[in-house]
């Protein structure tokens, strides 16, 4: 249940080439008809863990494109052409309603766990979003904490005065917010001075060069302490071996998602998982893999 990695017919995206070639048209036009199924675009969904108890502390949603022609499409296939284009509302609005739909459902299974929903920064142009997506909490009924917002610095930090005031209308409205990849954007520390966040999210480049370099190391030790020292979650990404995890537990990281902990998943697996990483953290047994 992976995106692919790179290949794909569509995948070599290139902004500096002309947006408008043939292919990414067709995309584009493939996407407006899947937009109107309900079964093309699907969530993967993957859960990070307390690295201490083993309990979820969060599921993030990754979307997937089950394409009738072109097989399995993952974001790297089709995001930046989608971004670009007048159908990044209709998108957004699309991801946010299947993401509240599975929070539904864990709210009838006795589950209160939050689910993290990635937004381009582009929607965040949008004033419209805010009301659309206390509309869509309302719909489904689901609390406003219980629902995550990723952004990225990178592309946030330069259309920063526009999207401030969305941010911040979400915010108020108590919907959280994750800076995600943290420590690859440009200016990520001036951001946090900007716009209040709960949860910073440790990019996986740094977990992967963690074990072999200092600076790499020193990176994930000093977003951990910032974290710490502002009163927000933590929650490093990528973590794939039983060493990365150790290491971040060392380091003070209190939370984490990974293939070593479990690859993103079907919907109709999630909520079995969620539970029995609940009732496995009661009992303070460590989280086992998802297929062990
Ligand atoms: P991200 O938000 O940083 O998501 C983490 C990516 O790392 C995901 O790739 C996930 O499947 C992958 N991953 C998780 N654990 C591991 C691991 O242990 N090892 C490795 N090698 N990879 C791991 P994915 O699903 O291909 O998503 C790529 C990016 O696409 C995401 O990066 C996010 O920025 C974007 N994206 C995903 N879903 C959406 C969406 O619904 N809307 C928007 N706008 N962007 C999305
Ligand atoms: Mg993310
Ligand atoms: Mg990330
Ligand atoms: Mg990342």
């Amino acid at each position: 249940y992976q995106a692919k990695e790179g290949g794909g017919s569509v995948a070599a995206y290139d902004s500096s080439r002309d947006a408008a070639s043939t292919d990414q048209l067709a995309l584009l036009a493939e996407l407006r008809e899947a937009l109107q199924t309900d079964d093309q675009l699907v969530l993967a969904l993957q859960p990070a863990v307390d690295l201490a108890t083993g309990a979820p502390t969060g599921v993030e949603a990754l979307i997937r494109w089950r394409h009738p022609r072109r097989g399995w499409l993952g974001p790297v296939d089709f995001i930046r052409p989608v971004e670009n284009s007048e159908q990044l509302g209709t998108f957004t609005r699309y991801v946010l309603d299947k993401a509240l739909a599975v929070a539904a459902d864990w709210t009838r299974q006795g589950l209160d766990v939050p689910i993290s929903v990635n937004l381009s920064a582009r929607s965040l142009l949008d004033p419209r979003l805010p009301a659309e997506i206390a509309d869509a909490l309302r719909r489904h009924q689901v609390p406003p904490h219980r629902l995550v917002l990723e952004i990225t610095e990178t592309v946030v930090m330069s259309e920063l005065e526009v999207i401030d005031e969305v941010l911040a209308t979400l915010r108020a409205m108590g919907v959280q917010l994750a800076v995600d990849d943290f420590g690859t954007g440009f200016s990520s520390l001036t951001f946090l001075t900007r716009i209040a966040v709960d949860e910073l999210k440790v990019d996986r480049s740094f977990v992967i060069r963690m074990a072999d370099s200092p600076e790499a190391a020193a990176i994930v030790r000093t977003t951990v302490g910032l974290a710490h020292e502002l009163g927000l979650r933590v929650v490093a990404e990528g973590v794939e071996t039983a060493e990365q995890r150790l290491a971040l537990a060392e380091l003070g990281c209190t939370a984490a998602q990974g293939y070593h902990f479990f690859k993103p998943m079907p919907a109709d697996k999630i909520g079995a998982v969620l539970g029995s990483l609940r009732d496995s953290a009661e009992s303070n047994v460590l989280p086992l893999r998802a297929d062990g």
